[in-house]
Order: structure tokens, then sequence, then C-alpha cells
């Protein structure tokens, strides 16, 4: 009685093992097959949408005179990577923003959106 309780145990558990083995593959075909935020295209500098808002990926080549918050010292410490509209992880070279949706900007880039990331 013992032995063949134990018996149904171990082959449910085969089972159930083997199910999550074979399904483990699938899973990881699923998810190479949705997008991630870096398979977003780059932003191009001269997107009109970009040049609106004086989007640079180098943010020390904003032009200042026709976007002046970037000016002086306390501009020079906007960086996409440290505004709120963005939303790349730490580290990364380029990451989302949401004024432009469905590209991605260069962590040390900058535009006159930039607003100051909270917290
Ligand atoms: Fe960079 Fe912020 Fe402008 Fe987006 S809104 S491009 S993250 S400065």
């Amino acid at each position: 009685m013992f032995n063949n309780c134990s018996d149904k145990s171990r082959r449910r558990f085969l089972k159930i093992s083997a199910l999550s083995m074979a399904a483990a593959p699938l899973g990881n075909l699923l998810l190479q097959g949705s997008a991630g935020a870096e398979d977003l295209p780059k932003l191009d500098e001269s997107d009109p949408a970009a040049q609106s808002l004086g989007y640079v990926h180098d943010a020390t080549k904003a032009d200042v005179k026709k976007f002046p918050k970037r000016a002086g010292p306390d501009g020079a410490t906007e960086f996409c990577k440290n505004c709120q509209l963005y939303s790349g992880a730490a580290g990364q070279e380029w990451g989302p923003c949401s004024i432009f949706a469905g590209k991605q900007v260069n962590a040390n880039g900058w535009c006159n959106a930039w607003v100051k990331k909270a917290g």
C-alpha cells in the first residue's frame, strides 16, 4: 500500500518534470519573439520631432543658443539618463524615452523636454 502510493507520487512527479522540461524551450522561444526595449530603433537626430526639441545624442553638443535651458552650470548637468522621461536601465548606452515613443535615445543625450528625475 505504501509502495503503491509512493510509486504513484513518483510517476506524477516524473510526468510534471518531463512536461516542465518540454515547456521551457517553448517559453524561451516566446520570450525571444517579443521585442525588448533594446530592440527599438535609435532616434535619428534629423527626425523632425527630435529637431524641434533640439535632441542630440551628445548633450554637450546641444544648441544652447536655440535651447538656453541647457546653458550654464545647471544645464550642463542635464542628460537623458537623469531625465524623468527616460526609462533606460542604469549603465545602458541607449534607452526608451516617453517623448519619443518607439525609439531609443542616448543616455548621454538631451532634448528641451528634459525634466529632472524625481528622487
Ligand atoms: Fe532625453 Fe528626457 Fe529629452 Fe527624452 S525627454 S530625449 S529622456 S532629455
